[in-house]
C-alpha cells in the first residue's frame, strides 16, 4: 500500500498521531493508498518550519527564486507520464486528459510566476512642490496557507503555491484529502529542484482536522482557498475576525448562452466539452445551457446524439472521453441530483444512469446526462451538481437570456455564442461573472484576473493580481528638503 506522507521542512513524515485516511482509486472503487491524517500538532510543526524559513527565502534574490521555480517546472515536465498516471489513479480522470491539461498546466503555473516575478515592480510618485518622493514596497507577507480541491489536483495546488513562493512567502499547503497523491510527489520535486527546507510544507489530511487548524493559526497572514462555497464560508468565519488576507475561488453554476447566429459546429464541439470535460467536474463547466428558441430542437437533437457517442470508460483507455467521478460520496450525490431533476419535472434526454465497465464494476461512472423541461428556479438549476449533468432551456430574446443567465447565486463564468459583435459586447458587460468567454471556452491566459462574483468568489488571482494578493504594499515617503 502506498503511504502518502506530509512534507515538512523538506522531510517526509507521517502524522504525529499515526492516523491515516484511505485513498481510493475511483476507477475501481478500491483503496490504493493511505494518506497522513494530520491534526493540530502537524500543522503547528509545518507553520513553525515555514516561519523559520521565511527570513532566508524572502531575502533570496529574485533571480535565484525564479531559477528554482523554473527548475520545478522543468522537473514536472520531465515527470509528465508519472504525474499524469498518478493524477488519473487518484481522481478517475482519463490519463490523456491529465497528460494534456492537468500536468502541463502545473508546470505552466510555476513557469509563469517564475517569469512574472522578474517583472513585478513597485511604484514611485514624485510629490512635486512639496519636496518629497513617495515609493512603494511590495513585501512578502510571511507564512501563507493554500488550500485546494480535488477536481484539478496538481493544477490548482500549484496555481496558488507558485505565486505565493515567487514573491518570497513561505507556504503551508493542503491538497484535498480525496486526491493527495500529486501534491505528495511535488514534495520530492521541490527537494530535487533545491527549494530550501521549510519554504513549502505540504500537510495532508481532511478539512476539519488539518485545514481548519491551518486557517485558525495566528501566524498565518493570508489564505488562498479554492473549493466549495460552503467551506469558503466556514473559513471566512474563522479567518475574518483575525484579519487575515483572504482570496476565495468557489463554486459555479455557469450559463452557456447560445444564439441562433452562432458558428454552429464550433459551438456544438465546444459545448460538448464545456458540459462533460473532466466528468463535468470543472468549476467553469457550462452546466446551464440556454438556447435561442429558433434552434432549440436542432441543438437538442445534435447535443444528445453527440453525448450518447461519448465513451464512458476506464481512465487508462485512450478512447475514454468520460472517466470515473472522484468518489463514492460524489457519485451518489450526482445520481441523487438526477433523481431530484425527475421529481422537479425534468425529462432526461440522455444518460442518467451509472455505468459499470467490465472489470471495473465498482468504479464510479456516470453517463453524460442532459435534462430539459425544468424551471430556472428549481434546485437542479440553482445548485452546483459538479458532474456530467447539464440542463437545457430555451429563450426567446436577449433580455430573457440575460435574466436567466444572471438568475443564480453564483457568478463564476459564462460562455456566449453569437457572431454579433454588438450583442457580444452588450451581453458581456451585463453578465454577472468573473470571466465571460465569447465563442470559446476554457481559453486561459495566465496574465488575466481570475475569480468569481457573488457566491463564486472573493478577490482575483492570476497574473499580477496573485502577486499583489501575496504581498503587502507599503508606502515610503521621503522628504528631501
Ligand atoms: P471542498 O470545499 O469540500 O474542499 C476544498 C478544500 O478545502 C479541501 O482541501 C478540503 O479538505 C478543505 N476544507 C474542507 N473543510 C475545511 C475547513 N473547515 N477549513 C479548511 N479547509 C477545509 O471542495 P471540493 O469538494 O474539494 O471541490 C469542489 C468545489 O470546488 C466545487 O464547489 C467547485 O466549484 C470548486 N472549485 C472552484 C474553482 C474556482 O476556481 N472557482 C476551481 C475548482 C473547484
Amino acid at each position: 500500500m502506498i503511504k502518502i506522507q506530509n512534507y515538512i521542512n523538506g522531510q517526509f513524515q507521517s502524522a504525529q498521531s499515526g492516523l491515516t485516511l484511505d485513498v481510493y482509486d475511483p476507477s475501481k472503487g478500491t483503496v490504493y493508498a493511505t494518506a497522513s491524517a494530520s491534526g493540530k500538532a502537524d500543522v503547528e510543526q509545518a507553520i513553525q518550519a515555514a516561519e523559520n524559513a521565511f527570513a532566508g527565502w524572502s531575502e533570496t534574490s529574485i533571480e535565484k527564486r525564479s531559477a528554482i521555480l523554473l527548475k520545478i517546472a522543468d522537473l514536472i515536465d520531465e515527470k509528465l507520464e508519472e504525474l499524469a498516471s498518478a493524477e488519473s489513479v487518484d481522481n478517475g480522470k482519463p490519463v490523456w486528459l491529465a497528460k494534456q491539461v492537468d500536468i502541463p498546466r502545473a508546470s505552466s503555473n510555476f513557469r509563469y510566476f517564475a517569469n512574472a516575478i522578474t517583472q513585478f515592480n513597485s511604484e514611485a510618485f514624485e510629490t512635486q512642490g512639496r519636496g518629497a518622493i513617495n515609493y512603494t514596497l511590495k513585501q512578502a507577507l510571511g507564512v501563507v496557507v493554500c488550500i485546494s480541491p480535488w477536481n484539478l489536483p496538481l493544477y490548482l495546488f500549484t496555481w496558488k503555491i507558485a505565486p505565493a513562493l515567487a514573491v518570497g512567502n513561505t507556504v503551508v499547503a493542503k491538497p484535498s484529502e480525496v486526491t493527495p497523491m500529486t501534491a505528495f510527489l511535488l514534495g520530492e520535486i521541490c527537494n530535487e529542484a533545491g527549494l530550501p527546507p521549510g519554504v513549502l510544507n505540504i500537510v495532508q489530511g481532511d478539512g476539519l482536522a488539518a485545514g481548519q487548524a491551518m486557517c485558525e493559526h495566528p501566524k498565518v497572514k493570508a489564505i488562498s482557498f479554492t473549493g466549495s462555497t460552503r467551506v469558503g464560508g466556514d473559513i471566512a468565519k474563522i479567518a475574518a475576525p483575525k484579519f487575515k488576507k483572504l482570496s476565495f475561488e468557489m463554486g459555479g453554476k455557469n450559463p452557456n448562452i447560445i444564439f441562433e447566429d452562432c458558428n454552429y459546429e464550433k459551438m456544438l464541439d465546444t459545448t460538448l466539452r464545456s458540459s462533460f470535460a473532466n466528468q463535468g467536474q470543472i468549476c467553469l463547466c457550462g452546466s446551464r445551457i440556454l438556447v435561442e428558441k429558433s434552434i432549440y430542437n436542432k441543438f437538442k437533437e445534435d447535443l444528445v446524439a453527440r453525448a450518447k457517442k461519448l465513451k464512458v470508460g476506464i481512465p487508462s483507455d485512450s478512447e475514454t472521453k468520460v472517466g470515473a467521478v472522484v468518489s463514492k460520496v460524489h457519485f451518489e450525490k450526482i445520481l441523487s441530483y438526477i433523481e431530484l431533476a425527475k421529481e422537479e419535472g425534468g425529462t432526461i434526454l440522455c444518460g442518467g444512469q451509472k455505468v459499470m465497465p467490465a472489470g471495473h464494476e465498482n468504479g464510479y461512472y456516470i453517463q453524460p446526462t442532459i435534462i430539459e423541461g425544468l424551471s430556472e428556479k428549481c434546485r437542479t438549476n440553482q445548485e452546483e451538481i459538479f458532474g456530467p449533468v447539464v440542463t437545457i432551456m430555451p429563450f426567446e430574446t436577449e433580455e430573457e437570456a440575460l435574466r436567466l443567465a444572471n438568475d443564480s447565486d453564483y457568478g463564476l463564468s459564462a460562455t456566449l455564442w453569437t457572431e454579433s459583435l454588438s450583442r457580444a459586447h452588450r451581453m458581456a458587460r451585463k453578465i454577472d461573472a468573473g470571466i465571460v468567454w465569447v465563442n470559446t471556452w476554457l481559453l486561459r491566459d495566465l496574465r488575466t484576473p481570475f475569480g468569481g462574483m457573488k457566491n463564486s468568489g472573493v478577490g482575483r488571482e492570476g497574473g499580477m493580481n496573485a502577486l499583489d494578493f501575496f504581498t503587502e504594499q507599503k508606502n515610503v515617503c521621503i522628504s528631501y528638503e
